[in-house]
């Protein structure tokens, strides 16, 4: 069991990681970022970016996150393939230890784990996990050519997956429990324009079945009303675009949380309820969830890791 003292230690890589890496390592800190077990995070599974600034035609999600990452390695940060599995935030300097039981004590840490897509809780996406079952259509959809699938969602997430997969599949269904998407304007439109999209609005999954793997959904729609009717779809993939819940759980009864697990600050500051620790990036925004606002809030918390050090 190896043990270490590092002044900042990140814990997770998406654009606040990163960008906390950047800034960390700028001020020679020698940052240590834990990227974990999805290194670059969620956008490393999208397609296009075309909302952040300063990529006025666009950038692929993966290639942006390997531009952040060897910006953070440029000014030194330490970037270990590996997850912390267990911390003790009752005192400084934090005890960290990763997977493999090597101890990192920090004097400061910055959070910064992202989100993970959401299931429905079917016992069915269990049993098809894998086997046509996936929250990720930038991954999976290559296996889908030619073939019926649906997506299950009403915001943007949905609509991206939808007409990512429109590209690829011969069809693609749209489920969407109320009768209007959530989505905005612009993505709403594309997917209303594709021929090969058909929305099926006031719906539910009931569950999934097929012999290896799946070839339908039981769907249920105008649940719970008069007019409530269930019926069957063919398709060979099941897309769920239903969100994201943070990921926190090693740090309960630790950090302070809301309801859902996002993990509370001190707005505008990235401090949360334990001194010395800041979180920046999904795991601590309920609401807006953007990447130039996670990458936002990683600088934030570089600074305010950097104040912290200063002051004590
Ligand atoms: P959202 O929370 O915006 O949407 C989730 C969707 O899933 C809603 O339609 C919701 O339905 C539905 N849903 C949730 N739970 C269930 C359930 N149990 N059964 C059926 N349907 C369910 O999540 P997104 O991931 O789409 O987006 C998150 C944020 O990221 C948003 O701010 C979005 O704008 C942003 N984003 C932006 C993109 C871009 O600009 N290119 C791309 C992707 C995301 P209901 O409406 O009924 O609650």
């Amino acid at each position: 069991m190896a043990e270490e003292n590092v002044k900042v230690l990140i814990i997770g890589s998406g654009p606040a990681g990163y960008t906390a890496g950047i800034y960390a390592s700028r001020a020679n800190l020698n940052p240590v970022i834990f990227e974990g077990n999805q290194p670059g995070g969620q956008l490393t599974q999208t397609t296009e970016i075309e909302n952040f600034p300063g990529y006025p035609e666009g950038i692929q999600g993966p290639e942006m996150m390997e531009q952040l990452r060897q910006q953070a390695l440029r000014f030194g940060a330490e970037i270990r393939s590996k997850t912390i599995a267990e911390v003790d935030f009752s005192k400084r300097p934090f005890r960290c230890v990763d997977e493999s039981g090597d101890v990192v004590y920090a004097d400061t840490v910055i959070v910064s784990t992202g989100a993970s897509a959401k299931y429905l809780g079917l016992s069915d996406e269990e049993k098809y996990r894998g086997l046509g079952v996936s929250a990720c259509a930038t991954c999976d959809g290559f296996f889908y050519r030619k073939k019926n699938v649906a997506v299950v969602g009403g915001g943007d997430t949905a609509c991206e997956e939808a007409l990512y997969l429109s590209t690829l599949a011969k069809k693609v269904y749209l489920i969407v429990r109320k009768d209007y998407l959530r989505a905005s304007e612009v993505m709403q439109r594309r997917v209303r324009e594709k021929e090969n999209i058909e929305i099926l609005f006031n719906c539910n999954t009931l569950g999934l079945f097929g012999e290896d793997g799946v070839e339908g959904a039981k769907l249920v729609e105008f649940k719970g009303t008069d007019k409530e009717q269930v019926f069957d779809i063919e398709i060979d993939g099941f897309f769920l675009a239903i969100g994201h819940k943070p990921n926190t759980d090693i740090f309960k009864g630790q950090l302070e949380m809301d309801a859902e697990g996002y993990i509370k600050t001190a707005a505008p500051t990235t401090r949360t309820n334990v001194e010395g620790v800041f979180a920046a990036g999904d795991c601590a925004d309920p609401i807006y969830r953007q990447a130039v606002s996670a990458a936002g809030t990683g600088c934030r918390a570089a600074l305010d890791a950097e104040r912290f050090l200063m002051n004590n």
